[in-house]
């Protein structure tokens, strides 16, 4: 990632703030935003086409903040589809 790309998603992460009021899993208040970065196959399941990677910027709860992994994929995955 170049600092473009890093000051792109930075700025993206601070217009979350006032955005994403709601935990991705729970739907609680939030306390913290982060950006999901998918490995290919949750990328495919949040059906960025061939060759390109999408990615996420959501919050979450205190409970919710230390997900594994998978569990946060799958959670972020189900919130795209509702
Ligand atoms: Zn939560």
């Amino acid at each position: 990632m170049n600092d473009r790309d890093k000051d792109t998603l930075a700025r993206l992460v601070k217009d979350a703030h006032g955005r994403i009021h709601r935990c991705v899993v729970c739907g609680a208040t939030t306390t913290g935003f982060g950006v999901f970065f998918p490995d290919p196959e949750w990328n495919v399941a949040l059906g960025a086409p061939s060759g390109k990677t999408r990615h996420v910027i959501y919050g979450l709860c205190e409970s919710h903040s230390t997900l594994p992994y998978d569990v946060l994929a799958a959670a972020i995955v189900k919130a795209l589809e509702n």
